[in-house]
């Protein structure tokens, strides 16, 4: 097989660089030199008051300032037919903060979700976005940040099934079944803590038949008025956890985490208010 359509490194200046393979050189963007220069002095800055980042943070980090760099490891190709080395430098496979693998990662997810998960049906999205009161509390509580989606979920889903039990004449909601996924953002455009959902709803149900199969039928889309009833109703079903008040800031609805992860959880604060 030849595939060698991009261009030796050494052949820059040649027609078909533009559409050719370039290394992306991640050492040259803003994000990576700001993490390179300052990262280790906040560490050390920090471990001399006591305060010590978790060992996942510091993998993300570690592995991001060596993911593309060809210094920490890499794979030689070698065509045959023109007889060129490609070096292509391994990557960190990171789940936070490296942009190159999280790319990747939401291409592979894409592909998987349309090739293999959603069904032939309209799709609708759905985002909740939350109060900055609960921000800290969901970014730094994993439980409970799968308890609001869980409400969430369960508020669209009502949703969808009631509409149809109007609009089938169903005996029952029990009869109309929803799906979804959902993909949970943890940062703002600004790169703050902004946790939130979205979420793919089936734009409609599927009827359980009689005989066990199942028929897909479309809801109209939300009215205004149904989208402020799924807002209020995610809304109180939320104060009622733990007695979360939505008004001020829930540093306490995970008080045992934070004094586990000082340092963490300050960053998280700071990371809240985008500073
Ligand atoms: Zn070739
Ligand atoms: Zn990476």
């Amino acid at each position: 097989m030849h595939d060698c359509t991009g261009v030796h490194p050494t052949d820059s200046t040649s027609p078909a660089a533009a559409v050719g393979y370039t290394r992306r050189a991640p050492e040259e963007t803003l994000l990576y030199q700001l993490v390179a220069q300052n990262f280790d002095g906040f560490v050390a800055d920090n471990a001399a008051r006591g305060g010590i980042l978790p060992w996942f943070v510091r993998r993300e980090f570690d592995g991001f300032l060596r993911c593309g760099i060809l210094d920490h490891g890499l794979c030689r190709l070698y065509c045959a037919d023109c007889q060129r080395d490609r070096l292509i430098a391994f990557s960190c496979k990171g789940r936070s903060l490296c942009p190159s693998c999280g790319v990747r990662r939401m291409a592979d997810g894409a592909a998987h979700l349309v090739d293999r998960v959603l069904p032939k049906a309209p799709v609708r999205q759905w985002v909740l976005s939350l109060p900055y009161a609960l921000r800290f509390a969901v970014g730094f509580d994993a439980t409970l940040c799968g308890q609001v989606l869980a409400l969430f979920i369960r508020a669209v889903q009502r949703r969808y099934r009631r509409r149809a039990k109007a609009q089938l004449g169903l005996a029952s909601v029990r009869q109309a079944h929803t799906g979804a996924v959902t993909a949970i953002q943890r940062f703002s455009s600004s790169l703050g803590l902004n946790l939130h959902f979205h979420s793919l709803f089936v734009d409609g149900i599927y009827l359980e038949r009689a005989d066990g199969t199942a028929q897909f039928r479309t809801v109209p889309p939300p009215s205004r008025r149904e989208l402020q009833a799924v807002t209020d109703e995610v809304c109180a079903a939320v104060q009622r956890l733990r007695g979360l008040d939505l008004d001020s800031v829930q540093f306490d609805a995970c008080r045992d985490r934070t004094a586990a992860e000082p340092l963490l959880a300050a960053c998280a604060g700071a990371a809240v208010r985008s500073r």
